[in-house]
């Protein structure tokens, strides 16, 4: 599954090789793919077909591309589980994707294809909305506006309108432990396990730390260390190319390279050589280091 800093890795992409081109054309090969565009292939094409891709915008792990000239709807894409964006200089050339769901024709003769092995993504164009707070809605774009799909989500670590005070306010005034307040989607959207766990290894602030004991500087210090390594694994994310795509699905090696505790129970801590411990907790396993991260005694 995409995690976040892959997705930020596609907005990127989309953002130097989409923004400022227009459909030309639109090819559904899958209905299941646009089952969240209410009116199905021809009302979608209707709406695309002519527009410009103005900015490509994400919140969480929702994309979208607003269309010009008025901006207030925009193509919004989901990856789900298996979800790739490619983008093709010349479709001509070679054959099909062999999940090629949905392709856009775009006026320089290149074409977005929508790419998905396991149909949970979706694309669908959708009206924007103006955002609660008034900021931008996304990472990428400086309107203040938002898909209604994605209205609901919490900003995530990565967008630059994000509140850090206001959620370290929140992350302290819940009454749980710091862990489950990181993956809690409602506080800050697109932290899964593997960026919980190392960046409270980086903060040494122990998983199961209650939140309402965190002091600020230690929940600024646990903030800090997750945007640390999400900012790592986009560094390393990168863009790939071959011949046929622009692949801007960000396919990152950061998790088989960088790991320092996720899955290295047993291993000694880089920084103190104590062995990696791993717990089971809200059914899922936490690792971290007992010597750097102690609970604080109650
Ligand atoms: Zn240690």
């Amino acid at each position: 599954m995409p995690e976040l800093p892959e997705v930020e890795t596609v907005r990127d992409g989309l953002e130097r090789h989409v923004v400022g081109r227009r459909v030309a054309g639109v090819e559904v090969r899958r209905p299941a793919s646009i089952r969240r565009h209410l009116g199905g292939a021809a009302d979608l094409t209707g709406r695309l077909v002519g527009r410009e891709f103005t900015a490509a915008a994400r919140r969480g792990k929702f994309l979208w591309l607003p269309l010009g000239p008025d901006g207030d709807d925009a193509l919004l894409a989901h990856l789900g589980m298996s979800g790739q964006l490619l983008v093709r200089a010349d479709p001509s050339e070679g054959g099909d994707h062999r999940h090629l769901r949905v392709r856009l024709f775009l006026d320089d003769g290149g074409t977005l294809d929508f790419v998905d092995q396991r149909t949970f993504g979706h694309l669908a164009v959708v009206d924007l909305e103006p955002t609660v707070d008034g900021r931008p809605g996304g990472a990428g774009s400086p309107a203040a506006l938002v898909p209604s799909p994605a209205a609901h989500i919490a900003r995530d670590l990565l967008d630059p309108a994000l509140d850090r005070d206001a959620l370290t306010r929140a992350l302290r005034r819940k009454r749980t432990v710091v862990k489950r307040a990181l993956l809690d989607q409602t506080l800050m959207s697109g932290v899964g396990n593997i960026y919980a766990d190392e960046g409270l290894w980086r903060a040494q602030v122990h998983p199961e730390h209650p939140t309402p004991d965190l002091s600020v500087e230690q929940a600024h210090r646990v903030l800090d260390g997750v945007t640390a390594v999400m900012r790592e694994a986009l560094r390393q994310g990168g863009t790939s190319f071959d011949a046929l795509y622009v692949n801007v699905n960000g396919a990152s090696g950061y998790f088989d390279r960088s790991l320092v505790v996720y899955g290295q129970g047993g291993r000694a801590c880089p920084r103190c050589g104590a062995p990696v411990v791993r717990s089971t907790f809200m059914n899922r396993s936490s690792h971290f280091c007992p010597v750097c991260q102690p609970l604080p005694s109650s």
